[in-house]
């Protein structure tokens, strides 16, 4: 790479040659020209080449593999501060897409074992969220689904579908996985994406 840009920087600092001192001498204005216009084009021709080479070799460095896996699970939640349907408590069938990212792979020649994958993350969906109520924190809900003994899931804000995606998102990541993204379906139609780009 720094020899590429070397490369650039040093043809960039070169201003283009416009003539030569023998076309000067026979005083011909055709052949400055034309030997002005195609050192130009030399020029323009070696910078684009090599901005392109630069080009490639950058997408080489960056080039990443990924895995994805779904997950589902139902749940409640209703939304404080919203006038629509969802300011009432209903219920969801949630469909998560879980997308690990790497540079290099495992010696088995793996982003992340899908076994594993479903082990950690689809055990801890099916333990904190799958037929939960998933409540923002101040919801006076939560107190009364406590009292009768009913399994609730807190969250800091309302629990829409962006922040179910962030959410599993923090989760996946505090596990170890190197998460890129998390797109969380609320409905077969309606999905929310949380991303570390
Ligand atoms: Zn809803």
């Amino acid at each position: 790479m720094n020899g590429v840009n070397g490369s650039v920087i040093r043809r960039l600092c070169q201003p283009p040659v416009i003539g030569d001192r023998q076309t000067k001498k026979t005083g011909d204005p055709v052949g400055l020209c034309s030997r002005g216009l195609s050192s130009f084009v030399s020029l323009v021709e070696s910078v684009f080449r090599e901005t392109f080479v630069s080009a490639q070799n950058s997408s080489e460095e960056l080039t990443m593999f990924s895995i994805s896996r779904d997950f589902s699970f139902s749940y409640g939640h209703r939304l404080l501060n919203y006038s629509g349907k969802c300011q009432h408590p209903h219920g969801h069938n949630a469909k998560v897409r879980i997308t690990i990212a790497s540079e290099k792979l495992d010696e088995h020649h793996m982003v992340v074992d899908f076994v594993r994958l479903k082990s950690v993350i689809g055990g801890w969906i099916d333990n904190h969220l799958d037929h939960r109520m998933i409540l923002a924190k101040e919801d006076p809900l939560v107190e009364v689904l406590k009292k009768m003994g009913e399994p609730v899931f807190l969250v800091n804000e309302n629990p829409t579908a962006e922040t179910l995606a962030k959410l599993v998102f923090d989760i996946v990541q505090k596990q170890g996985f190197p998460v890129q993204k998390v797109d969380f379906w609320e409905t077969r139609k309606c999905f929310a994406c949380y991303s570390a780009e």
